[in-house]
């Protein structure tokens, strides 16, 4: 029986198997049969703490006996207030609003609009998006905008709107990155913002960059007045090594998007913080300057009690050693691959190791993707590399063996891309 199930990012036409997973816990997610899959990519880089966490699944189950959902225009409840207030603690301090949505792609969205709505409730209307060339920023028509352009978006080309691309700061060409951006930002037409994923591009291929660079790009946005949206929907949550990417280049932005861990991976639930001025800048009288956005489900409270428990967690529990214990482990393995010749630009930030397999055709679509994928599947892991770059970015919770394990499938996945086989 074949399901009327569209899945994402998947190419139904090549008949691979879609396991059907029962059950979640820790590190490992379990098959209807039984079958033990050590998830490698915390379920497309949201789960953090391990998956069904007792905390976060006991706060939703008791949130659904007292609120499932109401309207969010006009009216306010406690778990959204507890996010709000627990999230104005840990986040750097000028970023002191909290706007709800439901997807890292909406959470870039609305900081899209809050930039362009700043500069026009100011009477200086300004346009143009400058973004980071690889970048991605979520799927909707605005996310593709400011994202990479290539076979995913070629269809929709003419839906996209126009942005400026500075170049990926490579290692020893950081330079010419900073150069762009400042040249871009002195241009006749004023830029609004700059939008970046803070040290490291997700599905842009893992590209990671220097703090260093982080600092400098922010500071030629201030001096040039042109607000700064740091996309932290990957990046949040511990995964860089700190709680926040853009904290070890003590950069604060003008406006952060924050999704994916925000609910330790459990619920669909984002945040875009903005800085007083953005607020104040649609403060007012006139109904004409409010902030233009919502969606049904807005700070839905069951998501958003979700959220209030990760934040408990990361208040009571020990993940900041947790993280730094995986960054250890994963460092040992970084220099593992680093010596070994079937892998190339071997890289790690934080919890991250990333790194290519040296095939002839490296690229999203390359023919060592499936190779890697039948063993990933034969070996009971969850990994899903990027073409022939090569992944991890496991929960904080993995333990030495599961770990191990993940190690030795790309081992072995990569023979199976080289020998063609
Ligand atoms: C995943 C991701 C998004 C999109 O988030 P969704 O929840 O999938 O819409 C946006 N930006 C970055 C950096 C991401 O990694």
């Amino acid at each position: 029986m074949t399901s009327p199930v569209w899945h994402p990012f998947t190419q139904h036409g090549l008949g691979e198997p879609i396991p059907r997973i029962a059950r979640g816990e820790g590190a490992a997610l379990y098959t209807d049969e039984g079958r033990r899959i050590i998830d490698g990519i915390s379920s497309w880089w949201v789960t953090t703490h391990g998956h069904c966490h007792p905390r976060i699944m006991g706060a939703v189950a008791e949130q659904t006996q007292k609120l499932d959902q109401v309207i969010f225009a006009g009216f306010t409840h406690e778990p959204a207030e507890t996010v709000a207030a627990g999230l104005i603690e840990i986040m750097p301090a000028p970023l002191r609003h909290v706007f709800f949505s439901d997807s890292g792609s909406t959470s870039v969205e609305v900081a899209l609009k809050m930039a362009l709505g700043y500069w026009t409730n100011r009477g200086e209307p300004r346009h143009r998006i400058l973004v980071m060339a690889s970048s991605y920023h979520g799927d909707t028509v605005g996310g593709m905008s400011v994202g990479a352009r290539g076979v995913f978006t070629a269809s929709y080309a003419p839906l996209l709107f126009d942005v400026e691309s500075i170049p990926f700061p490579e290692a020893g060409a950081e330079q010419a990155t900073l150069d762009a951006l400042e040249a871009a930002c002195a241009a006749r037409e004023k830029p609004a913002a700059f939008i970046v994923e803070p040290l490291i591009l997700g599905a842009g291929g893992m590209r990671m960059y220097g703090p260093d660079t982080l600092r400098e790009m922010a500071g030629i946005c201030a001096a040039n007045d042109v607000l700064l949206i740091v996309d932290e929907v990957m990046t949040g949550w511990g995964r860089t090594g700190t709680l926040l990417a853009c904290e070890q280049a003590d950069v604060t932005p003008d406006l952060m998007c924050l999704s994916k861990g925000l609910t330790g991976g459990s619920m669909p639930l984002a945040v875009t913080m903005a800085t007083a001025p953005i607020f104040d800048a649609h403060l007012s009288t006139d109904k004409a300057k409010m902030f233009f956005h919502s969606s049904s489900y807005t700070a839905n409270p069951i998501a958003c009690a979700a959220a209030a428990a990760n934040l408990a967690i990361w208040r009571e529990e020990p993940v900041r050693e947790r993280i730094a214990g995986l960054c250890d482990r994963q460092e040992a393995w970084r220099a593992r691959l680093a010596a070994d010749a079937r892998f190339h630009n071997v890289r790690r930030t934080g919890t991250i190791v990333a790194a290519e397999v040296a095939v002839p055709d490296g690229d999203y679509l390359s023919a060592a993707g499936p190779r890697m994928a039948a063993v990933f599947r034969e070996a009971n892991v969850l990994l899903r590399p990027l073409g022939n770059t090569v992944y991890l970015m496991p929960p904080y919770c993995i333990d030495d063996a599961d770990l191990g394990a993940l190690h030795d499938a790309v081992d072995r996945a990569a023979d199976a891309a080289l020998s063609g086989g």
